[in-house]
């Protein structure tokens, strides 16, 4: 008898001994649907586990992830995932992958990966960080890697005095730094990260992809899309400011590709939150196909194309992971925000 992949799930989450049983209820409602597109949101693969980044995969986990989501769910292209949605030709346990910020261990460890199991993904590039530089929750996390050990004062940063011990230790401090200074104003935020860089020596390695490690990846097969040019909230900004950063962003990509940059991904993506219907009429006319946000859920065909929704599943357990696509499956109106999950949106 050939197995069923649905049945090969749902037997091992049984075995597993889970006692709760929602993942097993989402399984059959939404998991069996044709008509729903999940897309999922990565953003590092690591070359190896960091403590500091305990909820980052690493190259053979995420191909372990690959091998099992692959037994189960049908991977399309994005473009091709977004033309099916729209006409309701969606195959059964349809699936997109989807990296956000542009790290370089997308093309390093990710694109390899991708390509040996033939998994297509697209991968949204901030591209003022093409010539240089990190993102502020990057910097957060590589000052406090650095920073000496022993007790420090983080007034500044929105905390009290924390002991800065083991990398694990220091990961929860960073997680409290992200979430107290996240929404601050950039100029404020970007003096407290700067203060924070001040008191640790040495200097954080690169992270982002340049042009060439850009280029490299579309070669790759891997689609790129646009996440504006320097990672802003774009509720925070006004208007003409908004457009540069949608706009600039496309036409740079598209400079050092010289090919169209058809999607587009919006920072932290929370709708209503950190982007507004302005924002989304401004991606419209600035030529993109279609965009995507960063609330939960499944896609259904009457879904708006410019806020595709997106989740990131993680678990450590693909049977997990496969059961939490299968939930979010089961729910396509927003769901709650990235920010329960380890690997989320900045
Ligand atoms: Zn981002």
């Amino acid at each position: 008898m050939i197995a069923c992949p649905e049945r090969m799930v749902v037997s091992r989450l049984l075995s597993a001994g889970s006692e709760d049983r929602r993942p097993l209820r989402a399984l059959r409602s939404g998991f069996f649907s044709s008509d729903r597109l999940s897309i999922l949101l990565f953003h590092r693969v690591l070359a190896e586990r960091d403590p500091l980044s305990p909820g980052v995969p690493d190259g053979r986990s995420f191909e372990r992830l690959l091998r099992h989501l692959r037994r189960v769910f049908n991977f399309l292209p994005l473009s091709e995932a977004v033309e099916r949605l729209v006409a309701g030709e969606l195959p059964p346990r349809a699936l997109s992958l989807t990296f956000d910020d542009g790290y370089a261990d997308n093309l390093k460890v990710a694109a390899p990966v991708l390509n040996a199991l033939s998994v297509p993904a697209t991968v949204f590039v901030t591209s003022g960080f093409l010539d240089g530089g990190l993102m502020w929750n990057d910097r957060v996390r590589e000052a406090l890697r650095r920073h000496p050990e022993g007790t420090a004062k983080l007034d500044f940063l929105g905390l009290g005095t924390r002991d800065l011990g083991s990398l694990p230790e220091r990961a929860a401090i960073a997680e409290e730094v992200l979430k107290s200074i996240k929404y601050w104003h950039p100029r404020e935020r970007e003096q407290a990260v700067t203060e924070l860089e001040s008191r640790a020596p040495g200097r954080p390695p690169s992270l982002m992809l340049d042009c060439e490690g850009l280029r490299a990846l579309a070669l790759a097969g891997v689609e790129i899309g646009a996440h504006t040019q320097s990672h802003p909230i774009l509720a925070s900004l006004d208007e003409a400011d908004a457009r540069d950063e949608i706009q600039g962003s496309k036409a740079a990509l598209e400079d050092a590709l010289q090919r169209e940059v058809r999607f587009f991904a919006y920072p932290n993506g929370r709708a209503g939150a950190d982007y507004l219907p302005e924002h989304v009429s401004l991606v419209r006319q600035a030529g993109f196909s279609a965009a995507l946000s960063t609330d939960g859920g499944a896609n259904t065909p009457g879904v708006d194309p410019f806020q595709l929704q997106r989740f990131t599943p993680w678990d450590r357990n693909p049977f997990y992971f496969a059961a939490r696509i299968a939930h979010h499956r089961g729910t396509a109106r927003p769901g709650p925000s990235q920010q329960e999950d380890m690997d989320y949106e900045l």
